[in-house]
């Protein structure tokens, strides 16, 4: 007989009933005997795993979990058994014929006159549609994260070269300037316009035309590669590149380095009558930033030289001279 709502009892034989008629799973092990063998498990139980009571009855729970043994869950409920406290857990459980599911498992150790425990009894739920609805989830999120790390990476570059497009450019100017500006650094842009190349598309068609800004976007960017340069198509025919740690020497020879590897540009897909006449004006200027000037300025300055590479008669490198800009804007 068990004490029931204000005092009145409930035979033993109807919470029987009730405990079978459960339909959680429901078992009580002997925390008394050694390994806590388990001494009542009702229908829902054996529905639920697949065990018959015959089976199950006399052996500890573990038996659920296999060889499976390697789970948070499961050092969680054995730190919480070891307190004496109840816990729930969600773990990963074998059913008879070898099939999973995920158990939420609520353990209550219960206490003996001398609080020493005495049995403990749990409930167990087939908790696997949820948890796979929080995996689903989860791998619906992380998809979307890599989707959206994708999205922004894209969206820096050009689409036709690979290479970073103008509103990357754009930042990395701004950034590039002020950090220059704090440590009193020159900053150096490389203008490059391909010679001639309305005419190029003209003569050998769009899709060489294609071909060939890859390959010189390719040629700049080989030989701009250590982690300073910034490489970037500005325009149509355009490439810039952002350099620093360069003297007025070694900017000159860098320019003209790229100059004489696009007149010897080995392009996949051109054929030697196209590669022949791919040429590349350069247009170079450096400032080291300070409060009158913006970046904006260093564009103008090298455009300006590109500009006169193409008046010069194309094929050529200009470098502005030193100090020029400030010089200009003192005056
Ligand atoms: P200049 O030597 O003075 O630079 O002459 P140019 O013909 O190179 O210059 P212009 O500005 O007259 O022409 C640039 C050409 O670049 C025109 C345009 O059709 C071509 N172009 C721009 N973007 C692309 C592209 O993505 N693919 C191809 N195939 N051609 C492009
Ligand atoms: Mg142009
Ligand atoms: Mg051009």
């Amino acid at each position: 007989m068990s004490k029931g709502h204000e005092g009145a009892t409930l035979p033993s034989d109807l919470l029987h009933q009730a405990v079978a008629a459960c339909d959680l799973g429901v078992v009580v092990a002997d925390a008394r005997a050694a390994d806590s063998p388990l001494l009542f498990v009702n229908p829902a139980f054996e529905r639920l795993t697949g065990y018959p009571a015959e089976l199950a009855l006399g052996q500890n729970c573990r038996f659920l979990r296999g060889t499976d043994s390697a789970q948070p869950g499961l050092t969680t409920l054995r730190e919480a058994l070891l307190l004496r406290s109840s816990c729930e857990v969600v773990v990963r459980n074998y059913r008879r014929d070898g099939t999973l599911f995920w158990n939420r498992l609520n353990v209550s150790p219960m206490l003996g006159p001398r609080g020493e425990v005495t049995y403990f009894m749990a409930t167990l739920a087939d908790a696997t549609t949820s948890v796979q609805a929080g995996q689903q989830l989860l791998e619906k999120q992380q998809r979307l994260v890599r989707t959206k790390r994708e999205l922004t990476a894209l969206a820096l570059r050009d689409g036709l070269t690979g290479l970073f497009n103008r509103r990357c450019f754009d930042d990395q100017l701004e950034r590039e300037w002020n950090r220059a500006r704090r440590r009193q650094a020159c900053l150096w842009l490389f203008m490059i316009d391909i010679d001639h190349f309305k005419q190029f598309n003209d003569t050998h068609g769009h899709q060489a035309g294609d071909r060939c800004l890859r390959a010189v976007g390719r040629t700049v960017q080989e030989l701009f590669a250590r982690g300073s340069d910034m490489v970037a198509r500005y325009g149509g025919e355009e490439f810039v590149v952002l350099a620093s740690g360069l003297d007025r020497r070694q900017a000159r020879a860098r320019a003209e380095l790229l100059r004489q590897a696009v007149r010897n540009l080995a392009a996949e897909g051109l054929s030697s009558a196209e590669r022949s006449v791919v040429t590349v004006s350069i247009g170079l200027a450096s400032v080291t930033p300070d409060e009158r000037l913006r970046p904006t300025d260093l564009v103008d300055l090298a455009d300006s030289c590109l500009y006169q590479a193409k008046a010069l008669g194309r094929d050529r490198s200009v470098l502005a001279p030193a100090q020029r800009y400030r010089l200009a804007r003192a005056a």
